[in-house]
């Protein structure tokens, strides 16, 4: 599968799943633009260490998801995007009664809004190219809900549905729209939960693993960003022309319970 003579964009890429599907797009011969909200010296040398390892041009371009204005300049700045990956997502758990508002506004901004604005800066640039693919990265609360997680059910489940929008719109267009659905994935933000979680409930953390954190994911193994990855470049396949408008689920069985 090579992805040569195409430009991603991932959303919310300097860390977790975003940097792992970045670095597979990259290692199918993408090149890729990544973001975040952070101008820091790493960010820009994480791009440079990715070019030199996969021989493609990688550029850091910052800019908050959390505006909409600096989510369409993200693309503008990119100059061209034949896949766009909407990544950037933040979590916080709170009762609905007691969900600070500007926590809601952050994760429907962040987590969905920010899709909105990406994509539509996007579809021209790709009915330009005369190809594109959208891979939202939704999650298993795209599907199920949990309590607690009012704004990021809604966000996620949002998303899902503005992923079929998306291939409605594009049916007829060498375009495709897409959601992946992970379940748990071991990234830096869910690992450090680990350690704390354990005091808490008196636990090991291997207790807290399989009891806890993957309570809900028959496999008991968390899915890696490898995985959300190559999810990612099958979406971008050949194979996958024909499946638009969907969710594929890479959740250790979380959804068939
Ligand atoms: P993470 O915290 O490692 O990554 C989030 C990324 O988004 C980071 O690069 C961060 O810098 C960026 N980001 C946050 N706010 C931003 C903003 N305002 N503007 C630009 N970038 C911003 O978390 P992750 O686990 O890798 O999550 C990535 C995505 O995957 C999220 O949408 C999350 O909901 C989804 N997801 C994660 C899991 C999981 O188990 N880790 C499961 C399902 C879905």
């Amino acid at each position: 599968m090579s992805l040569k003579g195409k430009t991603a964009i991932v959303t919310g890429s300097n860390s977790g799943i975003g940097l792992g599907v970045a670095r597979e797009l990259a290692r199918a011969g993408a090149a890729v633009v990544l973001n975040s909200f952070t101008d820091r010296e790493e960010d820009h040398a994480l791009a440079r260490d990715m070019a030199a390892e996969f021989g493609v041009e990688v550029r850091y371009i910052k800019a908050d998801m959390s505006k909409g204005d600096e989510c369409r300049a993200l693309v503008e700045q990119a100059g061209a995007c034949d896949i766009l990956v909407n990544n950037a997502g933040i979590q916080h758990v709170a009762p609905l009664d007691e969900f600070p508002v500007e926590k809601w506004d952050a994760i429907i901004a962040i987590n969905l809004s920010s899709a909105f604005h990406c994509t539509a800066a996007a579809l021209p640039m790709m009915r330009k190219a005369g190809w594109g693919r959208v891979v939202n990265i939704a999650s298993a609360h795209g599907l199920t809900a949990s309590p607690y997680k009012s704004a990021y059910v809604a966000a996620k489940h949002g998303i899902v549905g503005m992923t079929k929008v998306v291939a409605l719109e594009t049916a007829k267009e060498p375009i495709t729209a897409n959601a992946i659905c992970p379940g748990y994935v071991k990234t830096p933000l869910v690992e450090a939960q680990i350690p704390d979680t354990a005091k808490k409930y008196a636990m090991t953390e291997e207790e807290v693993i399989e009891k806890v954190i993957l309570d809900r994911q028959p496999s008991k193994q968390f899915a890696t960003v490898e995985q959300i990855g190559g999810t990612a470049v099958f979406l971008c396949s050949d194979a996958a022309e024909q499946i638009t408008g969907t969710t594929i689920s890479v959740d250790g069985g979380w959804t068939a319970l």
